[in-house]
């Protein structure tokens, strides 16, 4: 693609469909409503063929995607290493060239280079080019909150934060569970690699010129206005926050015969009556889990669509290899099982075009594992959800969902003590039910769709996401 004399920006996302997918809708935000043209630069260490099929149905000229050169990996990353850990490896190395290449680049000199929360090592390089550092935190506003105060924690408390003897509280926000905590933060921290990386990234947050959050206020009231208009959150200056969400996948390419059969599957049923069970891009239950939750759908005689994948004790075992080739479930799934729920339920293995399911007619319901991105396209398209969180913040996630927010009920995942428990089939059997027929489900559906309308509001001209984000690009323009 040519570059022309349009103001130019650059992003950078670390690898995984959760940061390039709001990255990347941001990128088309200012092409085609701000008049930028932007450099988009893709790590391809670690690049997963959803990955690039996304990257590549980019339809807009003035969006130029840049490969980085692949880093050589050797002796440095391992398949036993923990997904943060590894991640922001891959991420160090690839970015070592950096410099060169945006000095390297046509077209006019960059106005800012947007970065998600594991790129902070761009600073120092930007610094010198003496172009300005964006960070777009991809998660939530509570976790973006939880994570500015994190240093501070991080100093404060002494052993592990699960044995704190109440609440985390951050200043401003919602009282958070111990037991929502994400795992890495509440146990082993100072062994443990993830969590000592997410503490190196989050320190350095405040480095930034500005932070974009992908939410805003009429789903996340609270956190937003503790950050929003505090120059000093938690008596350090904080770079201004700009809620710019729901920022999601516009365009979901149907294109194989394998995504083509699911969307047929789905024509043919009836409005509202689809349970879409699904748990993320590296989600993966165990095998007694796995068969507990087929026998629950089966006893709900609900329809379903569910994506599978082989059953591994490590939850985000597939993180880095989603969108591989499929495999067969029946291997992994009761006996039978497919034979027993035919017509009534689809299974689908390994990737699904999601958003495209979730703006689908049938979608009555969403199953989901409460990744934020996951978590914005079920609101956005008005699907109330069944929180199952498995990694990461999602805990955190499913409880605002469903006791501040009201558009989820949870399924009881997690024991009194914090650890996960295997759901057992009539449990499953009795939420799925009363989500998709029961007055709990009504409830939850009608609020998210006053979500799903506010969200749009909020995106069009003189809504605040909009104006928001309208103000940021004026003020790069003039930079
Ligand atoms: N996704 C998808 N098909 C799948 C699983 C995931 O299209 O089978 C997409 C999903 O729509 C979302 C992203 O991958 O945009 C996952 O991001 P999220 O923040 O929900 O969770 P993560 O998987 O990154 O933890």
């Amino acid at each position: 693609n040519e570059y022309t004399h349009k103001p130019h920006v650059a992003f950078l996302a670390s690898p995984g469909m959760g940061h390039i997918t709001p990255l990347y809708e941001l990128a088309v935000s200012l092409v085609t409503q701000h008049s930028f043209q932007v450099s988009f630069l893709v790590i391809t260490t670690a690049s997963t063929l959803a990955q690039s099929e996304y990257l590549n149905s980019n339809p807009h000229p003035e969006l130029h995607i840049v490969d980085l050169p692949p880093a050589d990996m050797s002796g440095l990353v391992s398949d036993d290493m923990t997904a943060v850990a590894r991640l922001c490896i891959i991420v160090q190395e690839s970015i070592r060239p950096l410099r060169s290449i945006i000095s390297g680049f046509k077209g006019p000199k960059l106005k800012a280079l947007v970065i998600d929360i594991f790129c902070t090592g761009v600073f120092e390089v930007c610094n010198d080019l003496s172009i300005p550092v964006y960070s777009f935190f991809t998660a939530s506003a509570v976790l973006f909150t939880f994570s500015l105060y994190l240093p501070v924690l991080d100093r404060e408390v002494e052993g592990e934060f699960m044995d704190l003897p109440g609440p985390v509280k951050v200043p401003g926000c919602n009282p958070i569970r111990i037991h929502d905590l994400p795992d890495v933060q509440a146990r082993n921290r100072n062994m443990d690699h993830d969590y000592q990386w997410y503490l190196f990234h989050v320190s350095r947050l405040n480095m930034a010129t500005g932070i974009f959050v992908n939410t805003w206020d009429d789903l996340e009231p609270v956190s937003l206005k503790a950050v929003k208009h505090e120059p000093f959150f938690l008596n350090v200056p904080t770079p201004p926050v700009y809620p710019i969400g729901p920022l999601i996948k516009q365009i979901d390419p149907v294109v194989t015969k394998y995504e083509k059969e699911i969307i047929a599957w789905l024509d043919k049923q009836p409005k509202d009556s689809v349970l879409y069970v699904a748990f993320g891009s590296g989600g993966t239950l165990t095998s007694e889990q796995l068969a507990e939750l087929a026998w629950g759908l089966e006893l709900s005689q609900q329809r379903f669509i569910m994506v599978v994948r082989k059953p591994n004790d490590n939850v985000a075992a597939a993180f880095f290899n989603v969108g591989c080739e499929p495999d067969d479930p029946r291997t992994y799934l009761p006996d039978g099982f497919m034979e027993r729920t035919k017509g009534v339920g689809l299974v689908v293995s390994s990737w699904a075009p999601q958003v495209a399911m979730l703006s689908h007619p049938s979608t009555g319901a969403f199953l989901s594992y409460c990744g934020w991105n996951s978590t914005l396209e079920s609101v956005k398209h008005g699907v109330p959800m069944i929180g199952w969180p498995m990694y990461a913040e999602q805990r955190m996630n499913a409880t605002i969902l469903s006791n501040e927010v009201g558009v989820a009920v949870k399924m009881p995942v997690v024991g009194d003590k914090g650890e996960t428990v295997v759901v057992q089939r009539d449990e499953i059997k009795r939420v799925v039910q009363m989500v998709m027929e029961g007055e709990e489900g009504t409830n939850i559906r009608s609020r998210v769709k006053e979500l799903e309308a506010s969200g749009r509001a909020t995106l069009s001209r003189g809504g605040s996401s909009y104006e928001t984000l309208a103000r940021v690009a004026e003020s790069w323009k003039l930079g």
